[in-house]
């Protein structure tokens, strides 16, 4: 089996990394990250999203484990602490794999300039620098409302447990095929009116976002921000891709919900 090691770039995230990487080349397993059937992040969420772009272009032949190196996060399970049971695990058992749905992102432009896919593991926000952004929304080809405020975000269920949360989204266990879409600050008065709820989109039902003013938008896409102009529309919906994620022993969704916003962690001066 090849694998590939993506590491936060820290010192003690370096070190695990290479004591990872001698002990899984010692049990004849071969590096490759160019190739990669398994593709491990040590760090934090924020590693675990890095792994996933730089391996999103061959979803289909990689999967991924996260090792974390701070705070217990959503996408890394296993501890420094459990390398050595790990790398045996690695070595000698057939993983089994569970896949979470992804979004899909389609950019368009008013120029010549070909549409850009993108996939999203936890959500893209769209926003603009200092003015409200004001969208046409569809969805499934039809006006749903005029947004206008700060922005949107859209997210995969994995990803409802992270911005989406934050702006008073539900939280979606990733075993259902759908996608969130919440307002980040909408103007809403007697003249101007969103849903001001988010929306649960399932699989097929695409959103589309035309800009009515501004054609300029700061789009991030999981941990990654860009900004683009000429923007003719957005589109978003469920992926036919699929995230794998290996699993050596059950990390339920609800348990990470659970021990990640409702048990109390001392504080560490305590
Ligand atoms: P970061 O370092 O600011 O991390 C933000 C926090 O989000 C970290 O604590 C991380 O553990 C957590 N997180 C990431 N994915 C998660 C998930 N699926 N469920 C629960 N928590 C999750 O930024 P980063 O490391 O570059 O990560 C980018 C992510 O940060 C974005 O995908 C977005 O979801 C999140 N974010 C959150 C807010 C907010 O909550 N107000 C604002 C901006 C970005």
């Amino acid at each position: 089996m090849n694998f590939a090691i993506v590491s936060r770039g820290d010192e003690h995230s370096n070190n695990v990394k290479s004591k990872m990487k001698q002990y899984l080349i010692d049990f004849d397993l071969i590096y490759n990250d160019e190739e990669p059937d398994l593709v491990i992040s040590i760090g934090g969420d924020g590693t675990f999203l890095e792994a996933f772009r730089r391996y999103v272009h061959r979803l289909d032949k990689t999967a991924f484990l996260g090792v974390h190196t701070g705070h217990l996060g959503f996408y890394t399970d296993w501890t420094v602490d459990e390398l050595e049971k790990l790398v045996i695990e690695i070595a000698k058992t057939p993983f089994h794999v569970v896949e979470y749905p992804l979004l899909e992102v389609i950019i368009r432009f008013n120029t010549d300039e070909k549409p850009l896919r993108m996939l999203a593991l936890n959500e893209t926000t769209i926003k603009t620098l200092g003015e409200s952004v004001v969208f046409d929304v569809q969805i499934r080809g039809e006006h749903f409302e005029t947004f206008r405020g700060d922005g949107l975000c859209i997210s995969t269920p994995s990803g409802s447990t992270a911005y989406n949360k934050a702006l008073g989204g539900g939280i979606i266990h990733p075993s259902l095929e759908a996608i969130q879409m919440t307002e980040i600050a909408s103007i809403n008065n007697r003249v101007f009116r969103t849903i001001g709820s988010p929306l649960i989109l399932p699989k097929h039902h695409t959103c589309l976002l035309q800009p009515l003013r501004k054609n300029r938008f700061i789009i991030a896409i999981d941990h990654t921000v860009e900004t683009y102009s000429d923007v003719k529309s957005i589109q978003c919906r469920v992926a036919r891709e699929r995230v794998r994620f290996v699993r050596y022993r059950p990390f339920p969704f609800w348990s990470r919900v659970r021990d990640s916003f409702v048990t109390e962690v001392k504080p560490l001066d305590d």
